[in-house]
């Protein structure tokens, strides 16, 4: 293991990237990639993190957990009962207590004469800016709580929110928190048969919607493709208009109304509805890179608490100085708990960005966090892989120097990207919490600590006080080092309590393996002799070679950190010699074709890194790799393209046109 005296193990091979050509940039990055682990600068001192908390979570988890809601969030009437565990995996936190999400995020900032401090730098995606205070907020949401509740919307109804990264999505999720109805945002980018997929399983009674979304300069018509796809949903009474872009949105008299005229007419005052702490917050569907969406639960005092403390451990937040960005939409659950609840929650100043981070350059982002110095940056895996193919001079035209810490989630990340990332971006200077958790995890469950873990890139690194994950065999037996099925042994507070409407299936995909009280999380892990997290894909994507077990992560790392790569994914195609063969799909730098050549050149690079078993069998050339609106990989479609069946389920893929192509070439090949 290597890491250099000034513990960020990167002096010896020079600090100063940015600027620099690609192929220098290229070759550092190559004799980075021998650094192993790389210590907490020794000037970031965790504002947070106290060790004695990580004795007191493991001899007493809920007491712990008790501790955090006591002292992180506002209760109406405090909780005397804890956990109720008395029906697995049914779990139940802090169920006496009440509480309200909306006043937690709001009043309780504005009561302690913060009012006038910016929760939102909105920037639209034309260079539009607007400042949004505490106080607009509270102001907002008060209104359309009222709003709501002209409109019929009482305590557990469902709202559906169907909106782009505007302030108003914000606003919308914390009104139905205010007046106890369960929201159900659905991700902006999606087609509105998705959204009626969604409103019509939850029944959902009014849904907030848009006149229309700009995307790179064009106004999609979005209220009158709702009305197309949704016009006839029986329990759907009311639609509610922001007026956005002021593209032409049909108004049907009676059932829609105009934002801005409701809140216009709407009393003011909306005292918050102290709340059940089991009261149901929202319900959110899962991206579906795996299987069809599930309807996930999330109810109020758990969620909040393990929100609220993650937000401000993790990102080491200092509400009065820092500017935090995370870059996901609010439609998935990155947004719910790192965009809205928990900056909120803990009085922070974020910035939310409109559109895409190509227009109207590629430099957009970088552009912002110059213009609003922002801190603390926290994006996706995928997004660092883009940056990486369109080159470091985007980065280069802006000052960074403000940033000081970096987050990603949502896959693994490739140990090349870390890197580019840390250097490029971080300017070698600032930690990086590689986070791992999942929609049903409500927060980040795994994480580095900053100033406090070293980091080796590509490893979650260790879980978060209060936080019990292990990895089992295929039988059910521990294994302290190597590879195994991830599991959670005990409940913690922001945990999903059931799958909207689908207990059964709940019980099923989460606690069926291993008995009703571990929850099986889905992916594949690799436990390290310094008890590191690796996670190394889902237990679907683990590829069985001769019996040999190998990630498709680490196999995809491998490929990546050739410098003709941008983009790898792995899959298994079942094969006669070796059980599973490895088919990678792989996406060239800068719009390259692969030849023969190629390929072999690459094999071969895998069988330095790796080991000559975890050379592809197949390899097959993609323009673009079919990835779920959230950006992920869909491994699942690329295992039916290599095996030749017919594709799973596509609904919530980005790009249909790319697995199309994909399939269509391949079939050709064969
Ligand atoms: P579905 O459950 O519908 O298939 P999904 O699992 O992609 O969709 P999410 O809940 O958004 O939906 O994603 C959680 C998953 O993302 C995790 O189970 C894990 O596989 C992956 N993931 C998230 N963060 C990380 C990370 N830091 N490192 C590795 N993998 C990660
Ligand atoms: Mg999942």
């Amino acid at each position: 293991m290597t890491s250099t005296a000034d513990g960020t193990g990167l002096d010896a091979v020079g600090t100063d990237i940015v600027g620099t050509d690609d192929v220098s940039l290229e070759r550092e990055l190559d004799q980075l990639l021998a650094v192993e682990r790389f210590d907490p600068p020794p000037d970031f001192v965790s504002r947070w993190y106290r060790p004695a908390d990580a004795a007191a979570a493991a001899a007493d988890p809920p007491a712990f957990w008790a501790e955090q809601a006591r002292t992180l969030l506002d209760w109406d009437t405090p909780f005397t009962t804890v956990l109720d565990d008395s029906n697995p995996p049914f779990y139940r936190w802090f169920t006496d207590g009440r509480l309200n999400v909306s006043a937690n995020c709001l009043d309780r900032h504005v009561a302690a004469g913060r009012g006038d401090k910016v929760a939102i730098h909105w920037v639209g995606e034309e260079g539009e800016r607007r400042r949004v205070t505490y106080s607009d907020l509270l102001a907002d949401t008060q209104r359309l709580a009222n709003g709501l509740k002209e409109l019929g919307v009482g305590k557990g109804d469902v709202v559906g929110i169907f909106l782009p990264m505007i302030p108003e999505v914000a606003v919308a999720m914390l009104a139905c928190a205010r007046i106890g109805a369960v929201h159900n945002v659905v991700f902006g980018g999606f087609a509105p048969s998705a959204v009626r997929e969604r409103m019509e399983v939850s029944d959902a009674k009014v849904l907030i919607t848009v006149d229309g979304a700009r995307r790179k300069g064009r106004t999609a018509p979005v209220k009158e493709a709702v009305d197309a796809e949704l016009g006839d949903l029986k329990a759907l009474e009311h639609i509610v208009v922001v007026r956005s872009t002021g593209i032409a949105a049909p108004i049907r008299e009676g059932r829609d109304v105009w934002y801005h005229e409701l809140l216009e007419r709407a009393d003011p005052v909306a005292p918050p509805e102290p709340l059940d702490a089991e009261h149901p917050l929202f319900i959110l569907y899962s991206s579906g890179s795996t299987a069809k969406p599930k309807g996930i639960l999330h109810t109020t005092g758990g969620y909040l608490t393990g929100a609220t403390y993650t937000h401000r451990l993790v990102f080491d937040l200092d509400a009065d100085s820092d500017v935090y960005w995370c870059s996901a939409d609010v439609g998935w659950i990155t947004g719910h708990s790192y965009i809205v609840y928990g900056p909120l929650s803990n009085g922070a100043t974020s910035v939310m960005f409109e559109g895409a981070p190509d227009y109207p350059d590629r430099d957009i982002w970088w552009k912002i966090i110059e213009e609003f110095k922002v801190t603390i940056f926290y994006t996706a895996p995928t997004a660092i892989r883009t940056c990486i193919k369109w080159g470091p001079q985007y980065p280069g035209r802006h000052d960074l120097s403000s940033l000081r810490l970096l987050g990603t989630v949502g896959e693994p990340i490739n140990p090349k990207a870390w890197l580019w990332y840390h250097k490029v971006i971080g300017g070698g200077r600032c930690p990086i919490v590689d986070t791992w958790w999942q929609t049903e995890t409500g927060a980040i469950l795994i994480s580095p600590l900053p100033g406090v873990t070293s980091t080796k890139p590509g490893s979650a690194t260790t879980p978060l006080p209060g936080i019990f994950p292990a990895l089992l065999s295929e039988d059910g037996q521990p294994v302290t080092e190597g590879t195994g099925v991830l599991v959670i042994t005990k409940p913690w507070p922001s945990m999903l309590r059931t799958l909207y409407r689908d207990d059964e299936r709940y019980v099923q995909t989460y606690f069926s393996r291993f008995g009703r009280d571990v929850y099986v999380v889905g992916d594949a892990a690799r436990l390290d002799a310094d008890g590191y997290f690796w996670i190394i894909g889902r237990i679907d994507d683990v590829i069985n070679v001769s019996g040999h077990r190998l990630s498709t992560a680490e196999v995809e790392s491998a490929i990546v950190s050739h410098e003709l790569v941008a983009e790898a994914a792995v899959v298994a195609q079942s094969d006669e010699q070796t059980g599973q063969a490895i088919v990678a799909f792989v996406t060239l730098t800068g719009n390259q074709s692969g030849d023969d050549a190629t390929i072999a050149e690459l094999r071969e690079h895998v069988a330095t890194r790796i080991g000559k078993l975890a050379r592809p069998k197949r390899v097959i050339w993609a323009d673009d790799l079919p990835k779920t609106r959230s950006g992920k990989i869909m491994r699942r479609l690329l295992r039916d393209i290599a095996e030749g069946r017919e594709l799973g389920d596509v609904t919530t893929l980005r790009d249909p046109d790319v697995v199309a192509a994909l399939a269509g070439k391949v079939a050709q090949a064969d």
